[in-house]
């Protein structure tokens, strides 16, 4: 049958004409499913309460894949994808088509409805959600698969067929997308009583058939194309690895022959090794690439190409926002067609446009001259589009000449460069920005002044952020109410903040951070080189979704930002006053990022701003500075051999923010995980003279983080009780936690403090949980 289709295939070719079959040669990998306005957001939600059927979420989402299917079709794109519509999440989407609900949720069979969904995917009021973790380094969660060796699959939801046929009804073939086995079982852990070593992928076995029923009922409904999401190769992956993945689809490879088959990767390149095995998997017809952070990729394909097969190079950025250079990716398309052949380059996006904004259409406040260097996915379809039709030689004039300019305008632009900027980022070249005294003599020197008692309590940063405290921030920024007006309201939250904190009696208090609205954004508001967009959301989880500030250019800080509120919040109490930060590390891993410099040159701009920011709150005698570096880790690349780099970068950025200030006076950092065992001397290169970070889950595995700890001398404050729970700790219970942690660590190093920041929480439940904190501390006081 395959040497048939091969016989039938060119012939096919033949009677279209050449230009008419190529001009299409384009696909996206996947979509955003939120909805230019957050459609799928609302309607889930209102489900969730109550508040609307289970109907009424549906026809919503029929509707949002409609439209998305008829955008791509009316923009041209040949390879339109299937099934990455979620109403949650992609992974819970296979668990569920595998039938493998973990025992909890008491599944009794048949097709999987919404109520097991959603129990997996949030808990019920019985039964906690299943884990969710990081996708890769992207900022959006999926539902860890819960596996051991007892779990029957069974094929339990046809999602994927059903999507694929509704299309279809529409009038558009497209490519349905699964996750592809072997990532799916690589990024699933044991269950809960199953043996941690347990050898997931000893699993391969039994979904595969499951697999095979969905391609059977795929082809049946008349699919040509499908496409396996295998991520997972662009990790380090070993040999044991490696060769599940040729099993596996040497495994499908009869039920998959009479279907193109596209192994699809994304957000980098792949090991040498692993494209060689991807390159020789039996069945697979095609090959997804990201061009954009696979910076290798290229080479590889030079290296060597199968011939006769698909390659399709994802060379539109679907991770950021800004306008492809579209003369950029021609050549480098004309490169690949070289070596692949004319008829076998198919022009794709780097990854699913999941990851970035949706629409520019709806950004109606934001300058022409920035929105002309942007593309949102909408846009970004229309540019693979753009580029498949050059490619096959009808080059949109037009079109290549605005995209030209509008580069043009962004390389150009006096917004985009500030000289002084520049200068001040190349001056840092050959300096480590330390500070010159070692961290126990800082320590000491901090102590005299700030006399402190042992086991000092503090908390994190915010305080419960109320509806009425949303709503003054709100009418001050639609200037419904006066400056004066706004400032007094946050001025009278500071005083209730600080009254309650003394009451308490902690140590070393905070302001609350009333006048923020997001860690990030109100750094980003104050600093130039910065944009925000009314509605350029991103998927985070669920129905959860971020509004990331987009980095156009060089970034400097005109005035200060947040000394007013630190000066205020001092004068009303004689206790130290933290001045509260966002680290550089964090503000960029959580915005969209230029492209047109490294990322480690703009870091370097945002540390020197910072660094401005700190110096003028020690003028103003705030002698306690957090900086907050919650997203240090996040962006670790995916591949070992590139942590080092990141990783002196960042720790040298946050660095560069304190490194002039006084001996006396406390660097505080705070890190929202507790997974440091890798990157701990990194850590420790930070130089914080105090490190609080989130513990509450995972006692032991902070244990070789606490030793070293000890060695270094800096102050430590593992969180003593969860803040992302409602559930309020026992004094007995955080008395028992700090006195595990006094077993391993000094007291004269040890903090008390919550996980992280209290802005999500109740003042009802707060209150009694910092109580509780600080009674634990002062009982163990008297047993030292
Ligand atoms: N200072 C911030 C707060 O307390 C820290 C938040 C975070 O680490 N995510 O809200
Ligand atoms: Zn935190």
């Amino acid at each position: 049958i395959k040497q048939l289709h091969a016989i039938v295939k060119p012939a096919q070719f033949r009677e279209t004409s050449l230009i008419e079959k190529r001009k299409m040669a384009s696909h996206i990998v996947g979509y955003p499913r939120m909805g230019p306005k957050r459609e799928l957001k609302f309607a889930l939600e209102s489900f969730w309460d109550g508040k609307s059927s289970a109907e009424d979420l549906e026809k919503v989402a029929t509707n949002l894949r409609a439209s998305i299917w008829k955008q791509m079709s009316e923009a041209g794109i040949k390879y339109i994808p299937s099934n990455t519509f979620s109403y949650y999440d992609q992974v819970l989407d296979t668990t569920a088509m595998l039938g493998a609900v973990p025992e909890r949720y008491s599944w009794t069979g048949g097709e999987i409805g919404l109520s097991t969904y959603f129990s997996m995917a949030r808990g019920n009021a019985t039964v906690p959600a299943m884990e969710m973790t990081k996708w890769f380094d992207t900022n959006y969660h999926f539902i860890v698969p819960e596996l051991g060796p007892t779990i029957k699959f069974t094929y339990a939801s046809h999602k994927a067929v059903s999507e694929y046929k509704e299309a279809k009804a529409l009038g558009i073939d497209t490519v349905p997308v699964l996750v592809g086995p072997v990532s799916y079982l690589l990024l699933s852990k044991p269950a809960k009583g199953v043996d941690k070593s347990f050898p997931l992928l000893s699993l391969l076995g039994s979904i595969l058939p499951i697999y095979k029923e969905v391609v059977a009922e795929l082809k049946a409904a008349g699919a040509s194309w499908i496409q396996f999401d295998e991520p997972t190769l662009v990790k380090d992956l070993d040999a044991h690895e490696l060769a599940a993945f040729t099993s596996a689809y040497a495994e499908l490879e009869s039920e998959l022959s009479g279907l193109n088959v596209l192994v699809e990767t994304y957000f980098a390149d792949l090991p040498a090794e692993s494209y060689k095995t991807l390159t020789s998997l039996s069945g697979v017809t095609a090959y997804g690439f990201d061009l954009v952070r696979g910076a290798k990729t290229l080479d590889l394909v030079r290296s060597s190409f199968p011939s006769g097969k698909y390659l399709f190079a994802g060379v539109v950025d679907g991770r950021n926002i800004w306008a492809d250079d579209l003369a950029a990716s021609l050549s480098t398309l004309e490169a690949l067609e070289a070596i692949v052949g004319k008829d076998k380059l198919v022009v794709s996006t780097s990854c699913s446009l999941m990851h970035t904004a949706v629409d520019l259409v709806n950004e109606t406040k934001l300058d022409g001259e920035i929105k002309s260097w942007l593309a949102f996915a909408a846009q970004k379809v229309v540019e693979v589009n753009a580029l498949a039709k050059a490619l096959a030689g009808q080059r949109d004039e037009a079109y290549f000449a605005a995209n030209a300019a509008a580069q043009a305008s962004r390389r150009s632009s006096p917004r985009v460069t500030n000289e002084e900027v520049q200068k001040a980022a190349a001056a840092l070249k050959g300096s480590d920005h330390r500070r010159t005294t070692n961290v126990s003599a800082r320590l000491d020197a901090q102590q005299k002044k700030l006399n402190l008692p042992v086991l000092p309590t503090t908390t994190i940063g915010s305080f419960p952020q109320t509806m009425d405290l949303r709503r003054v921030r709100r009418e001050y920024k639609a200037k419904k109410i006066s400056e004066e007006e706004y400032t007094n309201a946050i001025k009278e939250e500071i005083r209730k903040v600080v009254k309650i904190q003394e009451e308490l009696d902690i140590d070393v208090l905070v302001h609350g951070e009333p006048e923020r609205n997001d860690m990030v954004e109100y750094f980003g508001e104050q600093l130039s080189g910065f944009a925000f967009t009314a509605n350029g959301w991103v998927q985070s989880y669920g129905s959860r979704c971020v509004k990331p500030p987009i980095i156009y250019g060089d970034v400097s800080r005109p005035n200060p930002m947040t000394v007013f509120w630190s000066k205020t919040a001092q004068s009303m109490t004689s206790r130290p006053m933290k001045g509260m930060l966002t680290g550089p590390v964090t503000i960029l891993n959580w915005s969209f990022v230029r492209n047109d410099q490294p990322r480690f040159e703009t870091c370097y701009q945002i540390a020197l701003a910072i660094k401005k920011e700190v110096e003028d709150l020690e003028a103003a005698g705030i002698q306690v500075i957090q900086i907050d570096e919650a997203a240090l880790r996040e962006g670790l690349p995916l591949r070992k051999s590139e942590h080092a780099f990141y990783l002196d970068w960042a720790v040298h950025s946050f660095r560069i923010t304190n490194c002039g200030v006084q001996d006396t006076t406390q660097i505080h950092t705070h890190m929202c995980y507790s997974n440091f065992n890798d990157i701990i001397h990194s850590i420790i290169d930070m130089d914080a003279d105090v490190i609080t970070i989130e513990n509450s889950r995972s006692d032991e595995k902070l244990l070789s983080v606490f030793r070293e700890g000890v060695k270094y001398g800096a102050g430590i404050g593992p969180g003593v009780y969860d803040i992302h729970s409602p559930r309020i700790p026992s004094t007995e219970e955080i008395a028992d936690r700090i006195n595990k942690m006094l077993a391993v660590l000094d007291t004269n190093i040890l903090w008390v403090n919550p996980d992280c920041g209290l802005k999500t929480r109740k003042y009802t439940e707060v209150k009694p949980a910092l109580t509780n904190m600080v009674s634990a501390t002062k009982l163990i006081r008297t047993q030292l």
